[in-house]
């Protein structure tokens, strides 16, 4: 089958690239980690859900791949390899404007939904629901998110790591 551009850009990664998935999750994007180590599953479920295989240790033959969207990366620097895959699908000012960061759990892949006031209060300590602002949870593992010291870092980074001037030539 072959994809149009105007397919949503979803991922499948090979178990070795959890942390490529947290971050592009935390980028906004549908990311799944595959946990079986059974190649088959990954291709099976690549294939079923329109997701591009992003893979880096494991390889494939032309025939397994045939149709798929995929996107070979290597080394490990995790800034690198989440800039090499949205790079690879012209996704980068997307991910850049920043709309789809916590979006969606880094944890379970689940989309995030604004909370109301009061269930927010439910889920956080008094103090720190104070001072959250906006809090946002994710309905399937009951994480919470907000703008914590420690988001606030991880945005930074985020958008250092997907800057013009931080991005190989
Ligand atoms: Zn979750």
């Amino acid at each position: 089958m072959v994809l149009t551009q105007a397919a949503p850009l979803r991922f499948i990664l090979e178990p070795s690239l959890e942390r490529l998935a947290r971050n592009l999750r935390l980028a906004g994007f549908d990311s799944v980690c595959a946990l079986d180590s059974d190649r088959q599953v990954l291709l099976d479920r690549a294939r079923d859900e329109f997701r591009v295989l992003v893979f880096r240790d494991w390889e494939f033959s032309k025939e397994e791949i045939s149709g798929l969207r995929t996107c070979q990366v290597s080394g490990d620097e995790p800034g690198q390899l989440l800039r090499d895959v949205l790079a690879a699908f012209e996704a980068l000012s997307t991910a850049r404007s920043g709309g789809g960061f916590l979006t969606r759990c880094v944890d379970c892949n689940s989309e995030l939904l604004l909370l109301p006031r009061d269930v927010a209060e439910q889920r956080l300590p008094s103090a720190t629901v104070a001072e959250a602002g906006e809090v946002r949870g994710c309905r399937r593992c009951e994480r919470s998110y907000w703008e914590s010291p420690y988001w606030q870092r991880m945005r930074a980074w985020f958008q250092d790591v997907l800057s013009d001037s931080s991005r190989d030539s």
